[in-house]
């Protein structure tokens, strides 16, 4: 096992070993250029370009180790880090943490299903009955909050065969295509709390080295994060077409404008756009003149 404190002169992020968000993890950090040798062999990795390492663990127990000190930063799903800040809440345990991303990836909702079979219209109607859920906190307080007296079951895995196995008529549990519900007839009819990945670092205050390491790496998926789906979109226009198209332009300043060669009633247009270039906006900046557009990806980028 690693120290239970992380060293003075390097940040420790606890990462899902493996399930759904270990990759969009590594990809992440990939992106942000941390470079890691042959991930998830072992628990506790070094990164070799950035005073960070990586923790592999169960995701379960990301908001703990990064609430308890043991990791100074986490990634998690906001369902699993909300459940264990409620649970330690309700057993006095402190549950100190900071948001500092939200990050783009592991996107899913945590809903109550029933039967398909069995009539539904109101939360009212799940009065009375057991609904079997990892998540008993948040489905607490959800049926709390809706004045609804319901039991709760608590199961760790394979909750959608609860009402199969008659442990429960009802299940609380995360969805995100819906397709593993339709497998067991069953059928979203509430949708409780929307989760998406996080990072996270604990309360207490880094120290200095490892603070700027923080602030560069928040940087850093600044980055990332705007350049996914910003674009770089060149195009040649008439010249006095360019209001019109910069009107056009999704999320774009200043764009630089360069003289064509052989051609001066024409210019070429670069930009960067902050929002998604769709095939509407080509096709509306072709009908007001421009030409050889090119909608380009970027990789990164700071500001
Ligand atoms: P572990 O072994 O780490 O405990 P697990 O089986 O609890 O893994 P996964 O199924 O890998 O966990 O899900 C991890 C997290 O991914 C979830 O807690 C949730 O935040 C997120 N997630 C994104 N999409 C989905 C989905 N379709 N179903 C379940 N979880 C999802
Ligand atoms: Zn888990």
């Amino acid at each position: 096992m690693p120290p239970a404190t992380p060293p003075k002169d390097r940040l420790r992020l606890a990462l899902q070993k493996s399930g759904r968000l270990s990759a969009d993890s590594l990809d992440l950090l990939a992106r942000c250029g941390i470079k890691v040798k042959t991930p998830k062999e072992k628990l506790l990795l070094h990164a070799e370009n950035f005073p960070i390492d990586l923790l592999f663990v169960r995701d379960d127990d990301i908001p703990q180790l990064v609430m308890d000190g043991v990791c100074d930063l986490g990634i998690v799903g906001t369902n699993v880090l909300e459940e264990t800040a409620l649970e330690r809440h309700t057993n006095g345990a402190g549950a100190g943490y900071e948001l500092q991303r939200t990050l783009d990836f592991g996107g899913c909702r945590l809903a109550i299903a029933l039967p398909e079979e069995r009539a539904y219209a109101t939360p009212a109607d799940l009065a009375g009955v057991r609904i079997a859920t990892s998540y008993p906190q948040l489905t607490k307080r959800y049926l709390a909050a809706q004045g609804v007296a319901a039991e709760v079951v608590v199961l760790t895995g394979s909750v959608e065969i609860a009402p199969r196995l008659g442990l429960a008529e009802a299940i609380c549990d995360l969805v995100a295509t819906g397709s593993t519900l339709e497998a067991n007839q069953l059928r979203a009819v509430e949708t409780i709390f929307k989760s998406t990945a996080v990072l996270i670092r604990g309360a207490r205050e880094l120290d200095a080295v490892k603070a700027h390491a923080l602030e560069l790496l928040l940087r850093r998926i600044d980055g990332v994060q705007m350049a996914a789906e910003a674009k770089y979109i060149m195009l040649h226009a008439p010249k006095s077409a360019l209001p019109q198209i910069k009107q056009l332009l999704p999320g774009a300043e200043n764009p630089t404008i360069l003289p064509l060669a052989g051609d001066d009633t024409k210019v070429a247009l670069h930009a960067v756009c902050q929002e998604a270039v769709f095939w509407e906006t080509m096709e509306s900046l072709k009908r007001v003149g421009a030409s050889s557009i090119l909608v380009l990806p970027i990789e990164k980028m700071m500001l």
